[in-house]
């Protein structure tokens, strides 16, 4: 379709691997829900400002004060990117894993969490020490809120609640219903935390239109390179939680006490969670990622990303040994990525072959949602098989999966490929 946009620029796009079968070919990476390849405009843009970095919130020196400024201006790209409210802080973390965790360590006393079984374990585990609810898995957007609307129904209605929500998931691609979600968690006095690692490289997301109070999402799943994440949204329990780190930087001031010990003043803003020297380099590339997907234009990058889920859709669909796994059905709006499994084959060795035969990368196995996986699979849920379990015999049901995802740097031919090895 010609009013299609073209793929953007990533690194890697020219690497060739070679093939068992001889010969070599160009990689065709399709596995950007585990990490996306880097926008060629990312690295340009920090291989210019790379000659030019010093220390952030350190110096007083011209690049110092440089590198000061381009990374407080990277925190307000990113508000402006996240579509946040104003006073809502940014906070640069290391990942959504590291962003989650932060927020668990915020909690207020006595705060509940409710959390569906379907999550992430970045989203699923970091509650460790609150009141967790495991909500069991939805099998439509509507059961979902129903029955978050239940499980919220019990609980006290003057206690701190938090729910934590994927906005789209890392195995199925299907989008969650996060503003009714959100709705139904406020209107019950809870508060509500949208995991958008893989929804913000796909879908632009507003946190003030989804109204929900805080989100948080990795750079390396949104085509800058690894290292960083953030966590944006409300101040308030982010300002009165102890800092998630000590240190430099998270403190204002220091001064012993006359009783021998020390006295600490902790920032309140987002620098409170920030203690230690930053990566400016992470954090750079993470506002320089919002900057291009901006400029690109999400809804050409929505098209295209459709295109191309019809096209694997449509040629999956060929193939009967293949097995989509879905929570809610055939209808459900969804981002580029797809798992399945294919009857008769071991998913691992499946994910092997279309490495050695066809230099495709993909993934199998849990995904890091165990439970997820299990209920799609139709497995035992108190199954404690490991990601990469051996795969069932003949005639008995598979215990991984295989996981096809692709995104803004993605060409046809790679998805054509993908389809044509399956087959
Ligand atoms: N949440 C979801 C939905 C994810 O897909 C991932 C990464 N697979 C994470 C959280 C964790 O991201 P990271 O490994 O960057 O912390």
């Amino acid at each position: 379709d010609p009013s299609l946009c073209a793929p953007l620029p990533v690194l890697g796009r020219d690497v060739t691997v070679p093939l068992v079968t001889g010969g070599e070919v160009t990689y065709a990476a399709l596995d950007y829900a585990a990490s996306a390849p880097a926008l060629q405009r990312v690295w340009d843009d920090v291989a210019a400002y790379a000659p030019y970095y010093g220390s952030v919130h350190r110096g007083a020196g011209y690049l110092s004060q440089l590198s000061t400024d381009l990374f407080e201006n990277s925190r307000a790209v990113v508000h402006g990117f996240l579509g946040c409210r104003d006073g809502d802080q940014v906070v640069f973390t290391r990942s959504t894993t590291d962003s989650l965790n932060l927020l668990a360590a915020a909690l207020p006393a006595g705060c509940e969490v409710f959390v569906f079984e379907t999550e992430h374990h970045a989203s699923l585990l970091p509650w460790r020490n609150a009141r967790v609810t495991y909500l069991d898995a939805p099998r439509t957007p509507g059961e979902a809120v129903r029955t978050l609307e239940h499980a919220l129904a019990g609980r006290d209605p003057y206690g701190p609640a938090l729910v934590c929500v994927t906005g789209a998931s890392n195995v199925t691609g299907e989008v969650w219903p996060v503003r009714e979600l959100a709705a139904a968690a406020h209107a019950h006095g809870a508060r509500i935390v949208l995991d958008a690692a893989q929804l913000t490289p796909h879908h632009p997301l507003s946190v003030e239109e989804l109204d929900v109070d805080w989100v948080a999402f990795s750079g390396h799943k949104l085509y800058a390179p690894f290292g960083s994440g953030v966590l944006a949204g409300r101040a308030d329990w982010l300002r009165e939680a102890e800092p998630y780190l000590a240190g430099g930087g998270a403190s204002r001031t220091v001064a012993r006490r006359a009783d021998g010990g020390v006295e600490v003043e902790w920032h309140t803003t987002a620098a409170r969670h920030e203690a230690g020297s930053p990566n400016v380099i992470g954090v750079y590339s993470i506002a320089a990622a919002c900057k291009a997907l901006t400029e690109a234009g999400f809804d050409r990058l929505v098209a295209r990303e459709r295109h191309l889920i019809a096209k694997v859709r449509e040629g999956l669909a060929e193939v009967p040994e293949v097995r989509l796994l879905s929570l809610f059905g055939d209808d459900a709006p969804r981002v580029g990525v797809l798992s399945f499994v294919v009857d008769g084959w071991n998913s691992s060795h499946f994910a092997a072959a279309l490495s050695a035969e066809y230099g495709i990368g993909v993934r199998d196995g849990l995904f890091c949602a165990h439970p997820l996986v299990r209920t799609l699979l139709g497995s035992d849920p108190q199954d404690v098989g490991e990601c990469g379990a051996p795969e069932a015999g003949p005639g008995e049901k598979s215990l991984n999966a295989i996981r096809v995802s692709f995104g803004a740097g993605t060409p046809d031919e790679h998805v054509e490929r993908f389809v044509r090895a399956v087959k």
